[in-house]
């Protein structure tokens, strides 16, 4: 990718306040999130273009990333510039209306849609890996996830705990503390439950501890589970980082005799060369396996992979709620090792996140462009003053004020849906227009802009994830996020993207994102209200043509529009 830009080192994060580089705010907008997600404080490993998520990059190379900002400078309000992994190609007048940047990431025909053909690609600099968020320039640093992984736990101990406050004196064993991973244990204890979480890379775990994501830290495995269990049976939220592989510790903790009430995975499983590591190896060594040998790292990385997912088997044999937590890890042991068994415990989606989807439910985000906290607390009380009768989303709110410390901009997010009021506006409008006249009447200080993960109920095609065991078997079919995609554009979104790959890997999804920018003028508004009830509304229709009750139920209930009703 080159080394890094002279202006990147000179922003180092987005610019803030109420002053503009480019033509209008819909430029500038994006020129600030593409600038927020390779903050140092937001991405991984920003030097490298890395956001998260394994290799998720935010621009192509060095250069291309000059280019995108040149280009947004200079892009007028009637003009559209397109982005192709990650490099700006084109530029053309369009009208006031258009989205103002147009994105597509690492997309390939499906013949040709695999992880070799892709890397051929990117070694010789002609593709890039946009993950979700990191190539849409939609990434808030761990926040994001923290959202999604509360409400994911919580449906959980609602399924399976039902009789005690949420996961108190239950305990959690995961792998993974990397940009989207670091959120668990703070997940964990915020439905105040108990977190032992496997990482390789100590300073991962020294980077959660810094930020209020992970208590302490310990390379034993039975120093973890002492302490955690300790917690446990007092009912004290608790979380600790196993400095170590996760195969090694999970086989550990099953030697011991221990098995937990909850275990799942975030390492970077959906890339066996650049995301998981081999057992066996230190992280040093394994970087130089890499380097020297791939095929053999490759073959030790899938190896290791088999192992880890036969201990959360065994754990789930011996009792534990286990389920996958959206890194792909059982559909790389079974196109490696053709083991088909590994689908004998649930991917997060059909288990826990489905039933949200079905009501256009997904998680909905925004950044604060003036760089100022306090024009976040005032969306905070927006959100409360605006859905009173939510608790699981005032609870969210308040804990969020609390224990999130904000990354680059200062963001929140929360999961609202397609349910309409007395007034029509879905709750994803309501919530946006009361935003946008709140920057009209200067009460917050410039404008917001309104995204989204590309996990959302309508935008997204992944079989081992997001659509794994759809009721009417279109898990693969990915025409959906396609006319998302579309509709976005349709509807006047300000930047629409489209990416292949994401948290499953290259040829296991397809998926698409919006932004939009309240600017508090009477077009923002406008586009507010046409976006943000298509958006949802395709969720809706997505999952009322697969067959879903919920989801006819909430078209009829909330207006949604589906021209033939399911048998
Ligand atoms: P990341 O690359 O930033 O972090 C992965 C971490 O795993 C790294 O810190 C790495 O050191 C560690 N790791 C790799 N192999 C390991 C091993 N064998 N044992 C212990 N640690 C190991 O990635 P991320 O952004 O945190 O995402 C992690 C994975 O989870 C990705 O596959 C992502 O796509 C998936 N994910 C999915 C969802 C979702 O579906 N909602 C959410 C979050 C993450």
């Amino acid at each position: 990718v080159g080394d890094p830009s002279e202006e990147w080192k000179r922003y180092r994060g987005s610019p803030t306040g109420t002053d503009i580089e480019c033509r209008g705010w819909r430029q500038e907008a994006a020129l600030r999130m593409l600038n927020n997600n390779l903050d140092p404080e937001v991405a991984e490993r920003p030097e490298d273009l890395v956001v998260y998520g394994g290799t998720g990059r935010a621009a192509r190379s060095w250069d291309a990333y000059d280019a995108i900002l040149a280009e947004l400078r200079e892009l007028g309000d009637e003009e559209t510039l397109l982005v192709q992994s990650g490099k700006p190609v084109g530029r053309f007048r369009t009208h006031e209306r258009a989205p103002r940047v147009l994105i597509a990431n690492s997309n390939l025909v499906g013949k040709w849609d695999d992880w070799e053909h892709f890397h051929e690609l990117e070694a010789e600099g002609k593709m890039m890996y946009g993950q979700m968020t990191a190539g849409s320039w939609a990434y808030i640093g761990t926040q994001g996830i923290l959202q999604g992984t509360y409400e994911t736990l919580a449906e959980l101990g609602r399924q399976h705990f039902p009789d005690e406050e949420g996961l108190r004196g239950r305990i959690v064993v995961t792998g993974g503390l990397g940009g989207m991973g670091g959120a668990q244990p703070l997940a964990v204890t915020m439905n105040r439950g108990v977190c032992i979480a496997a990482e390789v890379e100590e300073e991962r775990i020294d980077r959660r501890i810094e930020t209020g994501y992970c208590e302490e830290k310990t390379a034993s495995v039975a120093e973890a589970v002492e302490r955690a269990e300790a917690a446990a049976e007092a009912g004290e939220p608790y979380s600790v980082g196993v400095h170590g592989n996760a195969a090694d510790v999970l086989e550990t903790m099953l030697e011991r005799g221990f098995v937990p009430d909850v275990v799942t995975d975030q390492t970077s499983a959906h890339d066996e060369l650049e995301g998981y590591y081999p057992s066996g190896y230190s992280v040093e060594e394994a970087d130089a396996l890499r380097e020297s040998d791939p095929e053999r790292y490759v073959e030790e990385s899938v190896d290791t992979m088999e192992r880890h997912v036969d201990a959360v088997l065994e754990m789930q044999d011996r009792g534990s709620v286990a389920f996958e937590y959206g890194n792909n890890i059982r559909g790389q042991v079974e196109s490696y090792k053709g083991r088909t068994d590994v689908f004998d415990f649930p991917g997060f989606v059909p288990a826990y996140i489905r039933p949200l989807f079905c009501r256009g439910k997904g998680p909905f985000r925004w950044a604060a462009l003036s760089g100022d906290p306090e024009d976040i607390r005032r969306t905070d009380d927006a959100v409360l003053d605006r859905f009173p009768d939510d608790d699981r989303l005032s609870r969210w709110i308040s804990l969020a004020r609390e224990e999130v410390q904000f990354q680059g901009l200062p963001a929140r997010v929360c999961w609202l849906g397609s349910r309409t009021d007395g007034d029509g506006l879905t709750e994803r409008a309501r919530f946006a227009l009361r935003i946008n006249e709140l920057v009209a009447e200067g009460e917050i200080s410039a404008p917001i802009v309104v995204t989204r993960d590309h996990l959302d109920a309508g935008s997204v095609a992944s079989p081992h994830r997001e659509t794994e065991a759809m009721r009417d078997g279109t898990d693969a079919v990915a025409d959906w996020p396609i006319l998302n995609a579309l509709l976005n554009c349709a509807a006047g979104a300000d930047i629409v993207s489209v990416h292949d790959g994401g948290g499953v890997g290259i040829g296991n999804a397809l998926h698409a994102n919006n932004h939009v920018v309240l600017d508090g003028s009477d077009l923002a508004a406008e586009k507010a209200r046409a976006v943000f009830t298509t958006d949802p509304g395709t969720g809706v229709i997505r999952h009322a043509d697969a067959g879903y009750e919920e989801a006819v139920d909430e078209a009829e209930r909330s207006g949604v529009h589906v021209p033939i009703s399911p048998e």
